[in-house]
């Protein structure tokens, strides 16, 4: 098989603003898609009016995968062929200048243009545990897993990784060399102000058996 051309490689996903925040690495890729846990999925419908759809998704291989109700319209859509775009969004930090024009996000974004393909059988239930597992690390084993009407309501997606962008920003302001140097724009705070990824307490529902303890997989999400 051959390997999927390198993120921003294409005439449609070359970073052209900013270019030094794109990068080419498939690394950073997976990277970015392994990290996050919502992507956004657009889809247009007959009328020609554009409708972007958070989703849990999970990055398998070369694919990110998806699923939705086959009931949606939107996602029939989808499942027919529509051409879509898929991104993925991390945000690290807001970045405050002394200017307002200046400030500006730290991130880790992912772009993907394509074709979706409706997926079945066995390889769709792989990729429902991929969900699952990306989004929950350990409760596959522990589960129910779908039964053939959960199934049958399920619409299962596959995005192959063709055609990809990649854009990252880190670091401080930029800020405008005159504010640096300006009495009053120069005694401004600045800097960046970090955004974690920091799971809570996990809170039992009112029907979880008083003697049934948290698992262990559940409480490593915290530190890992
Ligand atoms: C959290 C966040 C907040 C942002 N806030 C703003 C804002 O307020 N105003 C603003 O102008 N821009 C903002 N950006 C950047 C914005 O997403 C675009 O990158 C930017 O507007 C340039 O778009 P363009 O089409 O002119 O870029 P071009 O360089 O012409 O885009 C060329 C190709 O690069 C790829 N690409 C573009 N943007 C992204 C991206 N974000 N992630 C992955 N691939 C990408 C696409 O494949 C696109 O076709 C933000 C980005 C993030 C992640």
């Amino acid at each position: 098989m051959n390997a999927a051309p390198a993120p921003g490689s294409t005439d449609r996903t070359k970073g052209r603003r900013i270019p030094e925040n794109s990068v080419t690495e498939t690394a950073a890729l997976h990277g970015v898609l392994d990290a996050g846990l919502v992507a956004h999925v657009a889809v247009v419908d007959e009328s020609a009016q554009p409708y972007v759809l958070p989703v849990a998704y999970a990055r398998r291989g070369g694919q990110v995968l998806f699923h939705g109700s086959t009931g949606s319209r939107l996602f029939r859509g989808l499942a027919a062929g529509q051409p879509t775009c898929l991104t993925v969004t991390l945000l690290d930090g807001l970045v405050l200048a002394r200017s307002a024009f200046e400030s500006s996000m730290n991130y880790r974004a992912v772009m993907v243009l394509g074709i979706a393909t409706q997926l079945a059988g066995d390889d769709e239930l792989d990729a429902l545990a991929c969900i699952t597992e990306h989004l929950l690390p350990g409760r596959w084993a522990q589960c129910r897993h779908p039964s053939a009407k959960e199934r049958a309501a399920t619409m299962t997606l596959a995005l192959d990784l063709t055609e990809c962008s990649v854009k990252i920003r880190t670091g401080g302001p930029d800020d405008d060399p005159a504010d640096l140097v300006d009495p009053i724009y120069s005694q401004i705070w600045a800097g960046v102000v970090p955004i974690g990824k920091d799971f809570q307490t996990p809170v039992a529902d009112e029907h979880t058996p008083s003697h049934v303890e948290v698992p262990e997989y559940i409480t490593r999400w915290r530190t890992s």
